[in-house]
């Protein structure tokens, strides 16, 4: 067991990959995940940056080591995920992949290289509308099949009438009265308990621009916001097997501010929790399924469940086969989540309960025989779905 396991996680592995194996599951995420390779997702970059801290401390066994004993917050590390400051993760990148993006086309064509640092900075005018974050649920079942979201976007758009300007035709600006023509006003703001300092923020009557409209002058239909709400229909793709907190990005769909780029609208998808199954990482789902005890002992061959896309599963063992504990794992191979971007499917761990019989059972065997009857099994799932597969189970890996 190890204290935290988000980095394992990250990587798709086991707490006891070997090191050839964390090295060939960062290849395969980091490819997946490059920048270069989702243009359309403008936090690709902090997600690549995980992916490579992830590797970075998994790789090296003594990182390793007290990364499983303490987790993120271990001895040996510095601060929390947030302050990575560790080695470029482009000249990683690019060194394990043979050089300078040469040795991977992220079909672009064009250099690997990227800032894996910059982004926001709170000196610099923005070049960007703000992003809006947007939380999307969806069940298991969608998150299985894929979903075509259509919905209603309201965004700030440059006011038509004035052009984002704010005011009325002609119009000229005056000296801002509360912030003297500066922009910017003085304020109290509490630094600790008990200690309260002074601090410069932009003035809010002027947006820190020193001057602004009077009333009479301020465009009639924005009231000087230099914006207006707009309605917009949009559509995107949920893929079948989206992962819970995975975010979608519709560019340039966001808020407005005139005179630059709008911002995104992001939607960070998240799985509601489902009354059978449970998502497992490598694409795998469990279920808990509860047998009777001649079905432990002899075999089963029933409709079991219904998967998550509707197709009803008999799960078929035979006799002199196994015996199934209470407690035990078995796995139907290719019955997980869809993989992301592939053809494949992760693997559904069921987790068997097996059902004693009750004491009116027991108390009507011959109490001097050493032959009993096993309770009848439990019949089949009603109603029975359109399709009905037949599976098998395997041990578990
Ligand atoms: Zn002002
Ligand atoms: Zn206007």
């Amino acid at each position: 067991m190890v204290a935290d396991s988000a980095y394992y996680d990250l990587l798709g592995i086991d707490e006891d990959a070997s090191p050839e194996d964390v090295k060939k599951a960062y290849r395969n995420k980091a490819r997946l995940h490059h920048p270069d390779k989702n243009p359309d997702d403008p936090l690709a970059h902090e997600k690549f940056q995980e992916i490579g801290q992830a590797y970075e401390t998994l790789s090296d066994p003594d990182e390793r080591a007290a990364y499983d004993r303490y987790g993120t917050s271990g001895p040996s590390r510095g601060g929390g995920p947030g302050d990575f400051d560790g080695p470029d993760l482009d000249d990683l990148f690019a060194h394990m992949f043979g050089g300078g993006g040469g040795g991977f086309d992220f079909g672009g064509g064009a250099s690997a290289s990227f800032d894996p640092f910059g982004g926001s900075s709170s000196s610099r005018k923005p070049t960007r509308g703000k992003d809006t974050d947007v939380r999307y649920e969806i069940s298991l079942e969608e998150a299985f099949k894929g979903k075509k979201v259509v919905m209603n976007l309201s965004r700030d758009r440059a006011c038509g009438v004035c052009a984002g300007v704010g005011g009325r035709k002609g119009a000229k600006k005056e000296e801002c009265g509360r912030c003297k023509g500066k922009g910017s006003i003085i304020r109290d703001r509490h630094i600790a308990p008990g200690l309260v300092g002074k601090a410069k923020v932009v003035c809010d009557e002027c947006d820190g621009e020193g001057e602004r409209f009077s009333e009479r002058a301020k465009c009639k239909r924005c009231k000087g916001a230099k914006v207006t709400k707009e309605k917009k229909r949009v559509e995107f793709e949920i893929d079948p097997g989206t992962e819970d907190g995975e975010r979608i990005a519709l560019r340039g769909e966001g808020d407005e501010t005139p005179g630059i780029p709008p911002g995104d609208v992001i939607f960070h998808i998240h799985h509601r929790p489902h009354a059978l199954f449970r998502t497992l990482p490598r694409s795998d789902l469990s279920i808990p399924l509860s047998i009777s005890l001649s079905e432990a002992l002899l075999g089963m061959n029933r409709l079991m469940f219904v998967h998550l896309d509707g197709r009803g599963v008999r799960i078929e063992t035979k006799r002199g086969e196994r015996i199934i504990k209470h407690g035990d794992e078995l796995v139907i191979k290719g019955e997980g989540m869809p993989v992301r971007g592939t053809k494949g499917r992760g693997n559904l761990r069921i987790r068997f309960g097996v059902e004693m019989p009750g004491l009116s059972w027991a108390s009507r065997t011959d109490p001097g025989s050493m032959v009993v009857e096993l309770p009848k099994p439990p019949v089949d799932l009603t109603p029975t779905p359109e399709v009905v597969v037949t599976r098998f189970l395997s041990p578990l890996r």
